[in-house]
């Protein structure tokens, strides 16, 4: 992380402690170099710098989301768009699979903006099976589905191609997908996998600070935006595409954050997005053997997830007894280390570990030697 203080003649100094020992599932740890990008001047919204800008990142965004459609860019944190799922994509009643408490959001979310909603819930530590999901839709007329593709709850990963695929044989329904942990860490396949809207955040794996929000529509999610009365302002679907057809956003964007974007995806080509999924699947192994190891030796830890079921991205983990989440992480805090507690109803019963973004496995195996001590 980096730390701007003023020195005695009120200049702005910078120091960089030591990247790689901030291990939230979200917001994740910044390197220096992309918080620095932050200083850049501004310029106006509607010039052609900013065009320049926002069409220069396009290309690279597009190969996050593999997809060959827009990549719309909101100022705004990922419930924004978890809110513009719902308002662009459904038109009367959303069948909302639960499995976790960000996932209960979502449905939350559609229950707020009016709609009629249900609820289909799996015990938490669960994914989704596409067979009784296709028996929900066989029951009642939806129009839409809301999914969580890895659930920051619990770790666990939802099966979002199979899913894909018997959404779209109820018909004309529309999956409205948050990936906010599985962009950049996790496979997705906006378009092969035919998501018709799928959205993440900058602060989870694409290790950018807080603030904006990312989302791919296909053709039927504009079709359904288009004729959405309810769908507002803010967060209107068409004037995004409208707008990003001319290289611009509707409103003035958070362009400090855009520039750290702007560097940040340089890395990413760099690395290759299959090298990204790669480093993470490799982080998520390695936690998860450790996990088997400790209880091998006596400290029993489990993987709330099941296995093939496991998000690549962050693990849930199942303390001992006698042990609480909130005690893990502050023990871990005063040795300068930052992992999560449990979320929600697993605050106490389990603690977090955020493997994504742009750390790597030897920054993961020293968390891991000072969790051990910890837990020992
Ligand atoms: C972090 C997170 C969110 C919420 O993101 P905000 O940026 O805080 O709005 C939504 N869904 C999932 C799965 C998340 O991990």
């Amino acid at each position: 992380m980096t730390h701007a203080m003023l020195d005695s003649e009120e200049r702005i100094v910078i120091t960089r402690p030591r990247f790689g020992r901030f291990f939230l599932p979200g917001p994740t740890e910044v390197r220096a170099e992309i918080l620095e990008a932050q200083l850049r001047p501004m310029i106006g919204h509607r010039g052609k710098p900013m065009e320049q800008l926002m069409a220069e990142m396009q290309p690279a965004l597009r190969g996050v989301f593999r997809t060959g459609r827009p990549v719309y860019i909101a100022s705004s944190s990922a419930t924004g768009l978890m809110e513009a799922a719902v308002r662009n994509g459904a038109r009367r009643r959303v069948l909302a699979l639960v499995n976790g408490a960000f996932s209960e959001r979502f449905y939350q979310i559609a229950v707020a903006c009016g709609l009629e909603a249900d609820a289909l819930r799996v015990p938490l530590g669960e994914a989704h099976a596409p067979d009784r999901v296709a028996d929900a839709l066989r029951g009642r007329a939806y129009d839409a589905v809301t999914v969580v593709h890895s659930e920051t709850a619990t770790g666990v990963l939802n099966p979002i191609a199979d899913l894909a695929r018997v959404v779209h044989d109820a018909g004309d329904v529309v999956l409205l997908v948050d990936s906010v942990t599985g962009v950049a860490g996790a496979p997705v396949e906006s378009d092969g996998w035919g998501l018709d809207f799928v959205l993440t955040g900058s602060q989870k794996a694409l290790a950018l600070p807080p603030g904006l929000a990312f989302g791919v529509a296909q053709d039927a999610m504009l079709g359904r935006a288009r004729e959405a009365r309810g769908r507002g302002i803010y967060f209107d679907l068409v004037e995004f595409d409208k707008y990003l057809a001319k290289n611009q956003t509707p409103n003035t964007p958070a362009l400090s954050l855009l520039y750290a974007l702007q560097v940040q995806l340089q890395h990413i080509r760099a690395e290759g997005i299959e090298a990204r999924w790669a480093r993470h699947a490799a982080m998520a192994e390695r936690c998860w053997q450790w996990a088997d190891d400790m209880t091998q030796r006596g400290i029993p830890l489990g993987v709330l997830a099941p296995p093939g079921f496991r998000s690549p991205t962050v693990t849930c983990l199942t303390l001992p007894p006698r042990r609480t989440g909130p005690a893990v992480t502050a023990a871990l805090a005063s040795r300068g280390w930052t992992i999560g507690a449990g979320y929600g109803e697993l605050k106490d019963a389990t603690i977090r570990i955020g493997h994504m973004g742009d750390h790597t496995v030897a920054e993961l195996d020293a968390l891991l030697a000072q969790l051990a001590e910890v837990l020992a």
